[in-house]
């Protein structure tokens, strides 16, 4: 019994490691054949065989990696090309299209009778860094809308981003182009458009608004009706440069809360000459200033260090709007932009911090670059939506924005730097602070410790206004303006018009005397406009509520206004000088 209890036990043993080891052997072999496949996948490259796009969720994802030669996407065997702007040269029309052309620019704020002697498939400066063309990116990026909104566009520069988007896309990342017309007026953008954009068998696709919308609405309504993945905003006048797409899709392929920005170039508005905006050996991101204008700063140290290679994407603030990559779902997540937000402006600030505080995250792409034409002047009005709300439209976007997003702190540096906006009516934002809540967004503060902290290096905390106003000559009745001219500027005397942005003047408690972003100083030369030192908010002046003074301090001498020329210069403080004495009135808008 002991010797067969004893073999009876040793096969009851074997079978139960049999039992045990034959599963996981099994599971073994399934598993790296799992892998194998994953694998293979991954290493497919363009123009390999097609594979489902169907994404395996904790799967680990291919990064991009440099390689020796040439990156997976890089174009090959590229034909020289010759004619008018090829390779991005600029186009000079020749003379007796001279008045053509300075019609169409007054009407676009671009030549477009030059865009119209250009090809449609011109070719571009390759505007990258050297290193770009060494990235292998993963075969399976997802499959990407191109959602372009436009209002009375040009028709050539429309459909010269349309043909660069075709022309410069890997094929099967390219899902569609929406192109959505916000109720444009022009003959051309109707019928013409229709049958124009047939050749591209249902790849772009149309959508046209009932009425005006604004760029805003119309780029949410955009993201609504693509059904691509990924979508990628594009102005409605950009060339797309060489292999732009993957490696904008990279980094949302990683993290579908990754918004991504391309490069942007510059495409001169008179001769179409392809540019690069910045020097190659920076790169620069997005931050703004507390009057909520957008500014762009080198990328500081901190964040050049978290990348082992100069031409991977880096982390930015904000950015200016026209131009990025966003996963849909994800972007619908955040409820799109705000809707209470009209026709333009804001709206990049608006989306920027609602990804940051929220838990994503925006990328710069060294390595994708878009060609944007800036125009000379914004040739549209903001017709009927303007007059659905009361006082300047854009400020009231950015109220909208910093109501929701800023804290206390940072509020009060923006009516600092536009006291007007205390009094602006922005509508309704209660659905706009419940989306923070329900997603449990982050804090302004740390998003200005851990994200933005370069702001303050160029744009210090304000301190408070002591004086703001017009700023009026007892003694003459003007009132100081800077008469609507770029730094540096002398500064002059003009009718008092109650607020205009030219006659704002704000002394702050620091001595700063400024309108709207820049400062006023004083030389020999006189009372001049100048550009605000970066990183200070300090400065000479000081007033006087008895002798109503304004005392520049390092001069020791009074504003002063020549009582014939009515120019304007530092003088001797004299107390009985009437021509020396300012006051400041506060300004009561009538919205
Ligand atoms: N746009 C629009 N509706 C508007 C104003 C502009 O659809 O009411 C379009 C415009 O055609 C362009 C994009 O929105 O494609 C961005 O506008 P714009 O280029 O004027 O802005 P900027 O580049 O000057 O910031
Ligand atoms: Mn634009």
């Amino acid at each position: 019994m002991r010797v067969s209890n004893i073999r009876s036990g040793r096969i009851c043993r074997m079978a139960l490691c049999l039992l045990v080891i034959l599963p996981l052997l099994y599971l073994l072999a399934n598993w790296s054949d799992h892998h194998k496949r994953v694998q293979e996948a991954y290493h497919t490259r363009f123009g390999g065989p097609k594979f489902s796009h169907q994404r395996l969720e904790n799967r680990p994802r291919e990064v991009p990696t440099l390689v020796e030669g040439l990156g997976n996407f890089e174009p090959r065997d590229l034909k020289p090309r010759t004619g008018p702007g090829e390779n991005g040269e600029g186009h000079i029309l020749s003379p007796d299209k001279k008045n053509v052309a300075d019609a169409s620019e007054m009407e676009y704020g671009m030549n477009i009778a030059c865009s119209d002697e250009i090809s449609m498939h011109r070719s571009v400066r390759d505007t990258r860094l050297e290193e770009c063309k060494h990235w292998d990116y993963p075969y399976d990026l997802p499959p990407t809308s191109v959602i372009i909104v436009f209002h009375n566009e040009g028709f050539s520069v429309l459909m010269r981003t349309v043909h660069s988007v075709i022309d410069r896309s890997p094929k099967h990342m390219l899902h569609e182009i929406i192109l959505v017309d916000d109720f444009s007026d022009k003959e051309n953008l109707r019928s013409k458009l229709d049958e124009y954009v047939l050749q591209f068998k249902g790849l772009v696709k149309i959508i046209r608004n009932t009425e005006r919308e604004g760029l805003i609405r119309t780029r949410s309504r955009g993201a609504m009706e693509a059904t691509g993945e990924v979508i990628v905003f594009l102005d409605a006048h950009c060339e797309v440069n060489l292999n732009w797409l993957p490696p904008l899709l990279a980094p949302i392929y990683r993290d579908r809360t990754v918004m991504t920005v391309p490069i942007i170039d510059g495409i001169d508005h008179k001769t179409f000459e392809y540019r690069p905006v910045y020097g190659s050996d920076n790169h620069f991101r997005g931050i703004f200033e507390w009057g909520m204008l957008y500014k762009e700063n080198e990328v500081p140290r901190r964040e050049q260090r978290r990348r082992a290679h100069n031409s991977e994407p880096y982390r930015s603030p904000t950015h200016a709007g026209g131009l990025f990559a966003i996963n849909r779902e994800y972007f619908l997540e955040l409820g799109a932009y705000d809707p209470g937000l009209l026709v333009w402006g804001g709206e990049n600030f608006e989306l920027s911090f609602k990804i940051w505080q929220c838990g994503g995250s925006i990328e710069w792409v060294p390595c994708s670059r878009v060609g944007h034409v800036y125009r000379g002047f914004m040739p549209y009005n903001f017709g009927k939506l303007a007059s659905k709300k009361k006082g300047p439209l854009i400020t009231i976007n950015y109220k909208r924005v910093i109501e929701t997003w800023f804290d206390d702190t940072h509020k009060e540096f923006f009516y600092t730097r536009e006291p007007l906006a205390r009094y602006l009516d922005m509508g309704d934002i209660s659905e706009q602070l419940a989306l923070k809540k329900r997603l449990n967004c982050k804090s302004f503060q740390w998003f200005m410790d851990n994200i933005a902290y370069d702001v303050v290096d160029k744009f210090p905390a304000l301190p408070a206004n002591l004086h703001w106003g017009e700023l009026r000559s007892v003694a003459s009745d003007g009132c100081l303006d800077s008469m609507g001219h770029q730094p540096p500027a002398i500064m002059g005397l003009s009718y008092c018009h109650g607020g205009g942005n030219n006659q704002l003047v704000r002394l702050n408690a620091a001595g700063q005397l400024g309108v709207g972003e820049r400062c006023v100083e004083a030389d020999r030369q006189g009372i001049k406009l100048a550009v605000c030192r970066l990183g200070t908010v300090d400065g000479p002046w000081s007033y006087n509520e008895q002798t109503k003074h304004l005392l520049h301090r390092v001069h020791k001498k009074c504003m002063a206004l020549h009582p014939t020329t009515q120019q304007l210069s530092l003088g001797q403080c004299d107390v009985n000088d009437g021509y020396q004495k300012w006051l400041f009135k506060e300004i009561r808008p009538h919205w």
